[in-house]
């Protein structure tokens, strides 16, 4: 074996943080590495730096990985090197990741393949360059579980049983019973590896669900000659360790068998890091390796005598809830590369100064949290303008409600007005009816019959009796026709002051416009169809009067006519007459010419002729004057025929109106009907909502008081630890005063350096207590803020297009129910906030409590039998 190199091979120490799981994400888990750019350091919390030979960031790509840290281990192999690939870390943290070693031959050309399918297609592809040279290639796979090795690579069922490890002083050790399967070609070792990884043991726990409790070890001896030299030849091992998981056995909530396996696996990880650390140390060299404590070791020690070159990944997750173990794998780490002496971190003035701040940040939210007892109200500084706009809400609702009140009353007067209408048109018709019958009967010839001078003359007594009932008939007939002119003047007086009412109605109507508009526009157009129907009523009213004064002129004017016509022939046989006379008279005054004697006669004759002429025309102006008037009759007659004509027109139209304003008022009724329905769903919809918000308020408050109380318990937890941490220091150096006075001093001295350490312990066990419940709290309150997101991304959809124009009360309601939603995603929001920085500071003070060599600082402080006792009796008395 070549043993030269020795003292120069160190072992060397990659660390990988994988990037948030989506299990962590889900739970509001927040980043707690920090990575400096250019250096192979690691930041944990705000100040505590780790360096190691190799640090990758979680962006950083298998191929990466393998280039950089696993490739140089390889060449050395040809060299003659024993080589070894430990994944360490704890379950799910991506060893078996990092390593591959649950790679398929079809996933070959993925670039999530890890480490041992790349050694594999490196090596042959190295063996390929060196044809001067002879090649052996063996593999093995085994296992080991609880204590026991398995083989992988053999199919029978009691694989552990022959397998025994053997130490020979020639070749090292040596593992008998193992299956080892000599390899030719790639896919020769990719399907031992496919093989061997059907066979391990993987069994489920709280941790990962596929996490496997066994250490693996893929091993490739190889042998190699130079063809023409026998005698120079290299005998090397390559191990690759996929190991168990790192945790302490209480968080996988381990229990019976799988609790014994984890004390096992931790045996060998146990002695793990004794042996890498007794190897690393400087002051040990030469000195006891504790191979033997456990078969991982043991099985190791070969690669791991100095001759080596190792290579551990230590693997962690950057997740703050899992910063504990995170630690504890970067101590191990750390402790692998056993560097003393830690670097300081040189981050660039603008780093330190945004490290500075958001240190600054973080404390001030803790500090507001902590001011708010747990909880934020909902909304602080929204109050004043919500509680504004929750008056004029409530004001517009209000105003909403009269309205629709008022437009209610208004379409039921409407519908009332029409309905009267409509009742009084049927009357009017009515009467006009029986107004028409009286008038037949006065034209009835009974009506003309002169009954009193009928009495007067008839004999009979029965016939007389008779006529008297028909007297008494048409008196009634007569009082009949007066009382109906009396109650016409009457309707026309009240139909003008119905006018009026619906005018006033109107006027109401306009001031209080409302906001409801279907309802609105109807009432609006009852009113103005009522409106119409008065006006027209008016109108009608007025013609028709016009009508009955002109008929009336007219049955005045008939008698005249009459007697006028008879007058105008009695004139005009007068004037025929008088025209006869005269012409005798002429004819006569002819003759007396010849004969004197009857000149005086003549002279009479002439006079009376003259007389006569006068009368004819005088009879004749007379004549022209009367047929004048019998003209003005039939104009007369022609308007009252068309006003007569207007006035049925003017009915149909009425009737028409009429039927309209019935139709609307129908329409009308229907919408309503369908709209209170509505009304009706939507406001039992209303309640459902408002009754399941009151609950998740009622929760919301019942959990914020929890959180609240758990907070302050925090909050107090972490200010003991503080206070705890002032005192130690300010003990630690009063003890180095008094280290030189003398003995007095011991047992007080002793005593309070002792109840300081315990009340560290104390308030660090509780510090961690609430730090677990805060994580816990940040869990839930994750689930609940996807669950609101995601009812409120259901809730969204509906409402809008629903109706955009009439805003109804339910719309309103349901906007603000979303408002509250998304107002306590927000403050959910907040408070996971302030929950991760809740933790981030605990986890800081725990940090700077928890310095790793406390444990040695502790029994360091004390040097002496007599500081021993004291601290002995000291304990016992608190116990
Ligand atoms: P372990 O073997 O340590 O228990 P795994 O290797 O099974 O953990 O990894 C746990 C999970 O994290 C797996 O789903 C794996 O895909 C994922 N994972 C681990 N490392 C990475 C990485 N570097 N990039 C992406 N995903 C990773
Ligand atoms: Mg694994």
């Amino acid at each position: 074996m070549v043993r030269e190199e020795e003292k120069g091979i160190p072992v060397r120490v990659a660390l990988r943080c994988r990037p948030l799981v989506p299990k962590e994400t889900s739970e509001g888990c927040q980043t707690c590495l920090s990575f400096v750019p250019g250096e192979p350091q690691v930041v944990v919390g705000n100040e505590k730096s780790f360096t190691y030979d190799y640090v990758f960031d979680p962006s950083v790509e298998q191929e990466e990985v393998f280039n950089t840290a696993v490739a140089p281990l390889i060449r050395g192999i040809f060299k003659g090197y024993n080589a070894t690939v430990l994944a360490y870390g704890q379950t799910g943290s991506g060893k078996t990741y990092s390593m591959g070693s649950t790679y398929t031959a079809n996933q070959e050309h993925d670039p999530s393949v890890g480490v041992i399918p790349r050694v594999i297609k490196l090596l042959f592809k190295e063996k390929e360059q060196k044809q001067d040279w002879e090649f052996i290639l063996k593999v093995s796979y085994l296992e080991i579980y609880n204590e026991d090795i398995l083989d992988l690579l053999c199919s029978s069922r009691e694989r552990s049983s022959q397998i025994n490890i053997r130490e020979d002083p020639k070749e090292g050790i040596k593992i008998v019973g193992l299956t080892e399967r000599s390899v030719s070609s790639e896919q020769d070792t990719v399907s031992c590896l496919e093989q061997g990884n059907n066979s391990r043991t993987v069994a489920s726990t709280a941790m990962n669900s596929q996490s496997s409790r066994s250490h693996a070890i893929f091993t490739i001896c190889i042998d190699q000659k130079k063809k023409n030299d026998k005698n120079s030849g290299f005998h090397s091992k390559l191990h690759l360790v996929d190991l168990a998981g790192s945790e302490r056995q209480k968080k996988t909530k381990a229990e019976g068998d799988r609790l014994k396996e984890g004390i096992n696996i931790n045996k060998g990880l146990l002695s793990l890091g004794n042996v890498i650390s007794a190897l690393g140390d400087e002051n040990k060299k030469g000195g006891f390796v504790p191979y033997r404590d456990s078969k991982l070791t043991r099985l190791l020690q070969d690669s791991l005598g100095g001759n080596s070159h190792t290579l551990m990944i230590a693997c962690v997750s950057p997740a703050d809830s899992n910063l504990e173990e995170t630690l504890n794998t970067l101590r191990y780490a750390d402790r692998a590369r056993k560097i003393k002496n830690k670097p300081i971190v040189n981050l660039d003035p603008q780093a330190a100064e945004l490290c500075r701040l958001r240190q600054q940040l973080q404390e001030l939210q803790v500090l507001l949290l902590q001011a708010h007892g747990g909880t934020l109200p909902v909304s602080i500084n929204s109050m004043a303008p919500s509680e504004n706009l929750q008056s004029l809400m409530e004001k517009n609702q209000s105003l909403m409600e009269e309205n629709q009140k008022l437009s209610r009353g208004l379409s039921e007067a409407a519908g009332q007005t029409a309905q009267m209408l409509e009742r009084i048109i049927l009357t009017e018709q009515e009467n006009e009816k029986i107004n028409a019958k009286l008038e037949q009967l006065q034209q009835h010839a009974v009506c003309k019959l002169d009954l009193q001078k009928l009495v007067e003359t008839v004999e009979d007594e029965e016939l007389k009796e008779n006529v008297k009932v028909i007297c008494d008939l048409q008196q009634v007939l007569a009082q009949l026709q007066s009382e109906n002119a009396g109650a016409m003047e009457a309707a026309a007086e009240v139909e003008s002051s119905e006018q009026d009412a619906a005018a006033e109605a109107e006027m109401g109507h306009d001031t209080k416009r409302s906001s409801d508009d279907f309802s609105t526009h109807h009432a609006l157009r009852q009113a103005q169809m009522s409106k119409e129907l008065l006006e027209l009523n008016k109108v009608l009213a007025l013609k028709e009067a016009l009508a009955k004064k002109m008929s009336q002129n007219d049955s005045h004017l008939e008698p005249i006519q009459s007697q006028y016509q008879t007058n105008i022939k009695d004139l005009e046989l007068e004037v025929s007459s008088l025209q006869k006379e005269k012409e005798e008279l002429v004819l006569a005054l002819h003759m007396t010419k010849k004969d004197v004697n009857q000149a005086k006669l003549s002279e009479r004759r002439r006079k009376r002729l003259q007389e006569l002429e006068g009368q004819i025309s005088d009879l004749k102006k007379k004549l022209n004057e009367q047929s004048k008037l019998l003209k003005l009759k039939e104009s007369t007659e022609r308007t009252v025929s068309k006003l007569n004509q207007e006035i049925r027109e003017m009915k149909t139209q009425r009737v028409q109106l009429m039927r309209q304003m019935k139709e609307d008022a129908e329409k009308f009724r229907q919408w309503k009907q369908q709209k209170d329905k509505e009304v009706i769903q939507l406001k039992e919809r209303d309640r459902k909502r408002q009754y399941e918000l009151l609950k998740l308020e009622r929760d919301f408050q019942k959990q914020a008081n929890v959180l609240r109380r758990k907070t302050e318990e925090a909050a107090a937890a972490n200010k003991r630890l503080k206070d705890a941490l002032q005192k130690q220091r300010e003990a630690a150096d009063k003890r180095k005063e008094s280290q030189n006075r003398g003995m007095e001093g011991v047992a007080a001295r002793v005593k309070s350096w002792l109840a300081n350490e315990v009340e560290v312990l104390v308030s660090t066990e509780e510090a961690r207590r609430h730090l677990a419940d805060l994580l816990e709290d940040r869990k839930i309150l994750a689930q609940e803020l996807l669950q609101l997101e995601e009812q409120q991304k259901a809730g969204e959809n509906p409402p809008l297009k629903l109706r955009r124009r009439t805003y109804s009360l339910a719309d309103v309601q349901a906007s603000e129910m979303d408002i509250s939603m998304s107002k306590q995603i927000e403050s959910l929001k907040t408070e996971m906030d302030l929950r991760s920085a809740q933790i981030a500071d605990l986890q800081q003070k725990l940090l700077d409590a928890d310095n790793g060599d406390r444990v040695k600082q502790r029994w360091d402080s004390i040097a002496t039998i007599l500081e021993a006792k004291c601290a002995l009796k000291y304990l016992l008395g608190e116990v």
